[in-house]
């Protein structure tokens, strides 16, 4: 039988968070996941905070990850990081190609690739976005976008230890709605399918699902096959929302 994949609750805060109010956040949470021993809890803070959330994470299972990395190791490149140095401040994954950052600043599934094989080359782990836009799903072609965004982003050699899909459907993030119950299934099953022809571990890799993710919601959504756990934005900022989603996931 095949090894069940732990389940991974994530925290995007994006643009937010100072540090008293965001330190607090990671030992309120780092407490959490002590609790949760069953289910993996990341929290992925602004570059400014990465190092402290590290060191208050320090002791704890709750694991820190950054929102992006440049491709380059190092050079001229005012104003990234690289992958390198997220790893140096403490970060254990990165978050790649967020819709954000396909849309603020033109990333593409080449780019994001490249960021990718930057993060494992560092020894990050990846957590790679995918979704479509509302205009996409509906002229109908939602499982189509997928496939591309897969192929075009997944490295070769990508495994369950270095990469996390995460679905987000672009019209969900941060709108407070959801595709339905089955609409994630469907785009879940296919993402799977998808992966099978792109990485030998496909089964290996996690598939979380992201976009107006709530404690509400949470349950339904983990009951859907093939959802492996939830990248979150706006309920990450804020404990008893964040806990409450964690606790709904089921422990493996
Ligand atoms: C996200 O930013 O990845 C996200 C899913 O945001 P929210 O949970 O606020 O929709």
């Amino acid at each position: 039988m095949a090894t069940p994949r732990r389940r991974l609750i994530a925290g995007n805060w994006k643009m937010n968070g100072l540090a008293k109010d965001g330190l607090d956040l990671v030992r309120a949470i780092a407490e959490r996941a002590r609790a949760e021993a069953g289910t993996d809890v990341l929290v992925c803070p602004p570059f400014t905070l990465l190092a402290a959330a590290a060191a208050a994470a320090q002791g704890s299972p709750l694991l820190i990850g950054a929102q992006d990395c440049h491709a380059k190791p190092a050079g001229a490149h005012t104003g990234d990081f690289s992958a390198e140095m997220l790893a140096d401040v403490g970060a254990h994954w990165v978050i790649i190609g967020h819709s954000e950052r396909r849309t603020d600043h033109g990333e593409t599934d080449a780019l994001v690739r490249v960021k990718a094989e930057a993060a494992r080359r560092a020894g990050l782990g990846a957590i790679i976005c995918i979704g479509e836009t509302l205009a996409e799903r509906e002229s109908g072609r939602t499982l189509q976008v997928l496939s591309a965004q897969l192929a075009g982003s997944l490295p070769s050699g990508t495994t369950g230890e270095s990469t996390v899909v995460a679905y987000e459907p672009v019209w969900a993030i941060g709108t407070g709605k959801t595709p339905t119950v089955a609409e994630v299934a469907i785009a879940h099953a296919h993402i799977r399918r998808t992966m099978g022809s792109l990485s030998s571990d496909a089964n290996g890799i996690r598939l979380l699902y992201g976009g107006s993710v709530k404690a509400s919601n949470a349950a339904e959504l983990f009951s859907v096959a093939d959802v492996d756990g939830a990248l979150v934005g706006g309920a990450s900022l804020i404990a008893a929302d964040f806990s409450g989603i964690i606790a709904a996931a089921p422990a493996v």
